[in-house]
């Protein structure tokens, strides 16, 4: 058949043409055609939902991996492999941790259930006194509402306890439950206090007095962890009205009354309690009652510069997702246990693809991996590690950030990438737009920088700071792999295009991703971390905490 000789030819110079222009690397290489091609794999029904533990994660992470053997990078999730084992236990804990409190020259002690209660994970055994114990209102931050407990507040190192289930009135309780639930963490870790004291809920008091006739049943386990255990954690507890009674006994304002005022959701102003102090005794037996394994996916960059490529800029995101619906539609049109939301009118339909959720961003840390091994490379070194089991609560990246396999003090800034290839609730209005969460918290350098990276795009991006307000009622800035490393006291930047109606439902699809937007935010992504990357310095940590929020775009 000669006739398909020119043609045949000419198709390979085309090949060799195309294979030349990617060949070159950088941001410009980064194309909704190659981002395309491999979310419609790893979004297809065959990858099953890329629910951690199945074989359709297992499928992700051998395509992922294919591709940076095919692209040199350097593995290093552990000796010579791209994949990191990531262990995930499931602990039985007994606990005998116990606080003693002093009030002027008397003490008394309040165990694990009987007037406290600690939570089932309280790290690494050990004993502190804190002198300085301060009473914080609410504990409530929500600028939304013009209210806050915290704004100017000091209290690293000092245990603060707090009061109000629902909050003042000011704040609508309803809008604000997630904030509520984290203020002990809030305060723990953002605010580096030593200790949290808030409320017990009313079930729990009630749980507090009695034992459980569970002993012939076999051991349930308290909570499941890929983190070291063996680390000291900020003890976050709640306290019965005996317990709080007798914290407040010398103060001027009596517990009864802040108690009352809590409970009207009345203002309630903070002071500290002079002459009170508390010893923690942590002290938790773990049993290991089960091991599940699952992988990270991990590769290097490495950098150019002989002294700073001993440094890192790490990127991230999730691979895995939720899985699929393994029961029948019942009569009334049902699915038990499915592992999302359920679309109607799409019923049938039994797989979760997560193409968004976030397949979007796993594909965006591959075009990166290419950019950066194929085109010039930057001084210091790019880490890239393809988390699994976030879904089931940052399991992957908290994993890494305890078993880093490059020194965690040498990685200058993390950059998560997780759901980038939609527009918020579909609005139109939505498409030039990426919201950026946690930037200025710990860097405000990094924040600056990431600005700047925008700015020398052809075609600047909106970015827009909504979830990185202290009052969301989203939290974001906690719910996503980033944050394992922010705990670490890394600079992070989280990427994302935001919510919308198809978010954990069986319609999260790749027919639904704006591929155009999808590599304008990769190349956003990549030009952060290239400048990252090309800094003589690592970005000033100044801890400022947030900033931009609501209402501030860039
Ligand atoms: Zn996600």
């Amino acid at each position: 058949m000669p006739a398909r000789k020119p043609l045949l030819s000419l198709a390979i110079t085309v090949a060799l043409f195309v294979a030349s222009l990617g060949a070159a690397g950088g941001r410009a290489s980064i194309s909704p055609t190659d981002l395309r091609e491999w979310l419609t794999y790893l979004a297809s029904d065959e990858l099953q939902g890329r629910e951690i533990y199945t074989e359709g994660l297992g499928l992700a992470a051998g395509y992922i991996q294919t591709h940076l053997q095919e692209w040199g990078l350097t593995p290093r999730g552990g000796d010579r492999s791209y994949l990191q084992n990531v262990e995930v236990r499931s602990i039985k804990s007994t606990n005998r941790s116990s606080v003693t409190v002093r009030v002027g020259r008397e003490t008394r002690t309040f165990t694990q259930d009987d007037g406290v209660s600690f939570p089932s994970n309280v790290g690494a055994a050990r004993s502190f006194t804190v002198d300085r114990v301060e009473f914080a209102g609410y504990a409530l931050d929500a600028p939304g509402a013009n209210y806050s407990d915290l704004r100017g507040r000091n209290y690293e190192g000092a245990a603060v306890v707090f009061l109000g289930r629902s909050g003042p009135q000011v704040v609508d309780a309803e809008q604000s439950r997630r904030l509520l639930g984290g203020r002990g963490r809030w305060l723990t870790d953002q605010m580096k206090a030593a200790a949290a004291i808030g409320p017990a809920a009313p079930q729990q008091e009630r749980r507090q007095s009695g034992t459980d006739g569970s002993a012939n049943r076999p051991p349930r386990p308290d909570f499941v962890t890929a983190q070291r255990l063996d680390q000291p954690v900020s003890p976050s507890i709640t306290a019965g009205d005996e317990f709080l009674e007798f914290l407040f006994s010398r103060a001027d304002v009596k517990y009864a009354d802040l108690k009352r005022r809590a409970e009207a959701r009345e203002p309630l102003a903070g002071f500290r309690l002079e002459n009170v102090s508390l010893t923690f005794t942590l002290d938790a037996e773990y049993e290991v009652l089960r091991t599940q394994r699952t992988q990270n996916v991990v590769a290097v960059v490495e950098g150019r510069d002989p002294q700073l490529k001993s440094t890192y800029v790490a990127v991230g995101a999730h691979y895995d997702h939720v899985g699929y619906a393994d029961t029948e539609l019942t009569s009334d049109n049902k699915r038990p246990s499915a592992p999302g939301r359920v679309t109607g009118g799409a019923e049938q339909d039994r797989i979760w693809n997560g193409a968004d959720d976030d397949g979007s961003g796993t594909v965006a840390l591959m075009a990166v991996a290419r950019a950066l091994a194929e085109g010039e490379r930057p001084r210091r070194s790019v880490l890239l590690v393809w988390h699994a089991g976030e879904e089931r609560g940052l399991l992957g990246s908290r994993y890494f950030a305890d078993y880093p396999t490059v020194p965690l003090d040498k990685v200058v800034a993390q950059l998560n990438i997780d759901m980038i290839g939609r527009n918020r609730d579909n609005q139109a209005s939505e498409s030039n737009t990426v919201y950026l969460v946690g930037s200025d918290r710990i860097s405000t350098e990094l924040h600056d920088i990431s600005i700047a990276a925008n700015r020398a795009l052809e075609r600047p991006l909106t970015l827009d700071y909504e979830f990185n307000d202290p009052a969301d009622s989203e939290q974001l800035y906690f719910r996503s792999d980033h944050y394992s490393y922010a705990a670490k006291g890394i600079p992070v930047i989280f990427f994302t295009t935001g919510l919308h109606p198809d978010y954990h439902a069986n319609t999260d699809e790749v027919s639904r991703i704006e591929f155009p937007k999808l590599t304008r935010v990769t190349q956003l992504v990549y030009e952060t971390a290239w400048r990252l990357a090309n800094l003589d310095h690592a970005p000033a940590r100044d801890f400022r905490g947030p900033r931009a929020g609501r209402g501030t775009r860039e």
